[in-house]
């Protein structure tokens, strides 16, 4: 009777009740075999807190744990059935979305501002909270799941270079303007 709630454990990120990486890796496998069998299109993003170090240092690291927390049940309220989430590990989520890059863009850009809009009050201050989302979509990508994170935070990347709180999407222009970035950082 111990088994499932064993097993249970160790794959939900105890934090946030969210599943943990190693467990959304092998379910994200399946999901992408199967949307290449069927042809469907899918989304694969990373969420990244900024400046959350900031939030420890001022508030606390409960109050870090809270905010961790409390992204976790938005992330839950606004995925759908089919869709996945997880606590990739620190501050930074990762969702595979069943959805379309154009369905995709508006979900996450809406995701974005109701992270801007829900910000925690925490010993009775005002916690503000933001995040920067790097996306890929399986229309641009294809369906290998290395390749997908690897463009998702290539383009988590740029949209922290480019000022933070934003959704930036992986493209060939996307990577002209990181090799630009990295010219210039020479
Ligand atoms: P950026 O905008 O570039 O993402 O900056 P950042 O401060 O969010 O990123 P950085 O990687 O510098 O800091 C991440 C911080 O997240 C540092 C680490 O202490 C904190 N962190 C990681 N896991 C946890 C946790 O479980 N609880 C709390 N409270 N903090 C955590
Ligand atoms: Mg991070
Ligand atoms: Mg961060």
């Amino acid at each position: 009777r111990l088994m499932p709630s064993l097993i249970e454990e160790s794959q939900t990120d105890s934090l946030t009740q969210l599943i943990n990486r190693p467990s959304f890796m092998e379910l994200a496998m399946d999901v992408l075999a199967d949307a290449e069998d069927q042809q469907s299109e899918l989304v694969f993003a990373i969420l990244d807190i900024d400046y959350f170090k900031r939030i420890n240092d001022t508030y606390g690291h409960g109050c870090g744990d809270a905010a961790l927390a409390s992204v976790g049940s938005l992330l839950l309220a606004v995925t759908r059935p089919g869709d996945l989430v997880c606590r990739f590990g620190g501050e930074e989520f990762a969702l595979l979305l069943a959805t379309s890059r154009e369905a995709g863009s508006k979900a996450l850009e809406r995701l974005r501002l109701q992270l801007e809009m829900n910000t925690i009050i925490y010993d009775g201050l005002r916690v503000p909270l933001a995040a920067s989302i790097g996306a890929a979509a399986t229309s641009q990508c294809g369906y290998n799941l290395d390749f997908l994170y690897n463009a998702a935070d290539k383009a988590l990347y740029a949209a922290k270079r480019g000022g933070r709180n934003r959704l930036e999407w992986y493209s060939g222009e996307l990577m002209s303007r990181l090799s630009i970035f990295a010219e210039m950082s020479r």
